[in-house]
This record gives structure tokens, C-alpha cells and sequence, in this order.
């Protein structure tokens, strides 16, 4: 996989760097609205300070769909979630989102890869099949 650094590619709706993260996408994400195809999302991150294990095991109390866990590396944390979104990319701001709207979990991060995958049903998309990037 190539990973791809283009300004447009990245872009949220919003005009939001998906690997920063948009509040509006994820408060977007959460809605009910069943037009949009639900992804998979993973994001891996560095934190500066780290994570109390606490927060991390609240995450998932307010977070609703979502999960973090801390890898075996120093500072690297794995989020995954569900999101509702057009693209891949709205899906992986949505999700980063989330850290931007949970300061108390995370402060500063830095956003090191991601993955979305879009979840059946889809009529053309086997389930847990990556389509993007
Ligand atoms: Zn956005």
C-alpha cells in the first residue's frame, strides 16, 4: 500500500486533513442516516504524553463504537471505530475526530497510518474487503 500524501485526498467535506481530524465528520459519522455506507476504520498514533490505561478503558463507555488500545511500542496507540461516510477519507476524519473531540483522553497526537474499510451490505463490496486508499 502506498501511503498517500495529497492535500485533496485527505480532504474531508469540511476542508479538514482527515488525519487531523474533523469534529464536524464525526458528529456527522454518528448520525442515523442509513444512505451511507458504514466503515471499519483503524488509525495508528503517537502520543506525546501517555495515555493513562483509565482513559483508556473509559474510551469505549462515551465513545460508543469505538475502541483504543495501546501497542507493545512506546506511545503508539491503535483507535478503531465504525463511522458513516461517503468516502474513505470522511470515514478516517470522522474517527480521528473523535480524539479531537475527547482533548481529556488525548492531547497532542500524531496521526501515523490509517485504514478504512467498507463494511457490507453493499452489493458490490464483499464484507471486509478494502477499498481505500
Ligand atoms: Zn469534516
Amino acid at each position: 500500500m502506498s501511503y498517500r500524501d495529497d492535500a485533496a485526498f485527505w480532504a474531508c467535506p469540511h476542508g479538514q486533513d482527515a488525519r487531523h481530524g474533523c469534529v464536524t465528520c464525526f458528529e456527522e459519522s454518528a448520525s442515523p442516516d442509513v444512505e451511507l455506507p458504514m466503515w471499519d476504520v483503524a488509525v495508528w498514533f503517537t502520543s506525546d504524553q501517555p495515555i493513562p490505561v483509565k482513559a483508556l478503558q473509559d474510551v469505549h463507555r462515551h465513545g460508543r463504537r469505538f475502541l483504543l488500545d495501546k501497542l507493545s511500542a512506546p506511545h503508539i496507540y491503535l483507535l478503531t471505530g465504525h463511522a458513516r461516510a461517503e468516502r474513505g477519507a470522511q470515514a478516517v476524519a470522522g474517527v480521528v475526530g473523535f480524539l479531537v473531540h475527547n482533548r481529556h483522553v488525548v492531547d497532542a497526537f500524531t496521526v501515523k497510518d490509517t485504514r478504512a474499510v467498507r463494511l457490507a451490505p453493499s452489493p458490490d463490496v464483499p464484507s471486509g474487503e478494502r477499498v481505500w486508499p
